[in-house]
């Protein structure tokens, strides 16, 4: 009898083994430290791309072997640039001055430009903290605006562009034919960054490195957040991170390298569009405006602000108008030397953009709603405990991490390094 007793006791152990339930012991909370970080940014991979990507994936066991949290924040305007340059200062938008990706050219009322130039930057970056230390830094991205933006303090600028001699070639987005093209090349250069990476990580050592995935981000515009093409485009960059993994792991260089995975913001399905420009220009000819996805802002230029906000209030598919110097804008930490003075968002479905472009673009991200919003956050390698939850942060905490990690000083940070927690909730990865 005490025999079968014992025997069913193993049995539902491993029952519960098999089934995944099996109580797992509380993680360390203790951040170790590290001689190289990688940020490594998938741009625009939502966490609501996580349940199409499954616990089996790649991504999965990375956040298994590491610390995570699957629903962290980006900071608002959730544009590229702007989310980037968080990630590099520790600072919201309204600090380092990158308001959205674009912006009014000085003395233009139609003109925009994109908001990529080093010297628009207000905040000191972790690679100046990092070179002032005596440290090494590089990017690698899919996007040549990214090696701009960080020009400065910079050793290794990568991007497709700009390749360095001794990687591979790969292909120019602009020179795509059709949408099929256009989605092939995606993937492809995708592939190119991973591949580049770890070539730079080898050869060059950087102490810090930028990464930019480019796919997730062109695609999702191009094709919708719901679309077939994204959910490949995923599964592909999936793919390209595991054997990035593996290769890191089994040669060793995880052992002194922290990984940190995250994406920049989420994407929304869009297909309505608010020409804002025109609006504009026909009822307040001395305003000027700047379309960015899902956000709009204006410059009033001595123009009555509450008759703009009375007006663009009643057109559809507004869905908040933000004051410089409100409360609002205080709590969205947004309001920047020379930024808008007031920033448009819309609702869900509807992008601010010249109605006859609206079939070039299925989605659109910039605003402040949880699906532009919501991103996963994921540390392994040396210094980070395995298992280990993180307590809800936004981008901003990355910055402070990286310092740590390296025990280097410096920078003006508004959160603190994120706080580990004893358990993680991978859930959204079955949803
Ligand atoms: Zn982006």
């Amino acid at each position: 009898m005490k025999k079968n007793i014992a025997l069913l006791a193993a049995l539902a152990m491993l029952l519960a083994l098999l089934a995944g339930c099996a109580p797992s012991e509380p993680a360390s909370t203790e951040l170790g430290s590290s001689e190289h970080v990688v940020i490594l940014v998938l741009d625009a991979l939502s966490s609501a791309y996580l349940s199409e990507l499954g616990s089996n994936s790649n991504l999965a066991k990375i956040a298994k072997d590491g610390a995570a949290r699957l629903d962290a924040q980006c900071v608002y305007p959730s544009h590229t640039l702007t989310n980037h340059a968080t990630i590099m200062t520790g600072v919201s938008a309204g600090a380092h001055g990158i308001v959205g990706n674009v912006r009014l050219q000085e003395g233009s009322l139609t003109t925009t430009i994109k908001s990529k130039e080093p010297e628009m930057l207000q905040s000191a970056t972790i690679f100046e903290i990092a070179k002032a230390q005596g440290l090494k830094t590089a990017v690698v991205s899919g996007k040549k605006n990214l090696v701009t933006l960080f020009s400065k303090d910079c050793d290794v600028g990568v991007s497709n562009v700009h390749p360095l001699d001794y990687l591979g070639e790969t292909p120019n987005l602009d020179n795509a034919e059709d949408n099929q093209d256009y989605f092939e090349m995606n993937l492809e250069l995708a592939d190119w960054v991973f591949e580049s990476l770890y070539t730079v990580l080898e050869k060059e050592q950087p102490n810090i490195t930028l990464v930019n995935v480019q796919s997730a981000d062109y695609v999702g515009h191009r094709f919708g957040p719901n679309s077939d093409e994204l959910k490949t485009a995923v599964e592909r960059i999936d793919k390209a991170l595991g054997k990035l993994y593996n290769k890191m792991k089994k040669s060793g260089m995880l052992e002194n390298t922290t990984l940190i995975i995250v994406a920049d913001h989420g994407m929304t399905e869009s297909d309505q569009a608010i020409n804002l420009n025109v609006l504009t220009m026909m009822n307040f000819p001395e305003a000027g405006a700047a379309i960015d996805g899902r956000t709009g802002y204006i410059w009033l230029n001595g123009t009555d602000k509450q008759a703009v906000i009375d007006f663009f209030s009643n057109v559809e598919g507004v869905a908040e108008i933000i004051e410089r110097g409100s409360a609002r804008a205080e709590e969205l930490k947004v309001d920047a030397e020379g930024g808008p003075d007031l920033i448009l968002n819309t609702e869900a479905g509807y992008v601010f953009l010249p109605p006859p472009m609206i079939d070039e673009y299925h989605g659109q991200h910039g605003s402040n709603d949880a699906s532009d919003m919501t991103i996963p956050m994921i540390f392994v390698g040396a210094g980070i405990p395995a298992g280990a939850g993180i307590e809800m942060t936004d981008l901003r905490s990355l910055a402070p991490l990286v310092c740590q990690l390296l025990g280097i000083s410096g920078g003006a940070f508004e959160i603190s390094v994120p706080t580990l927690l004893p358990q993680q909730d991978l859930s959204d990865f079955k949803k």
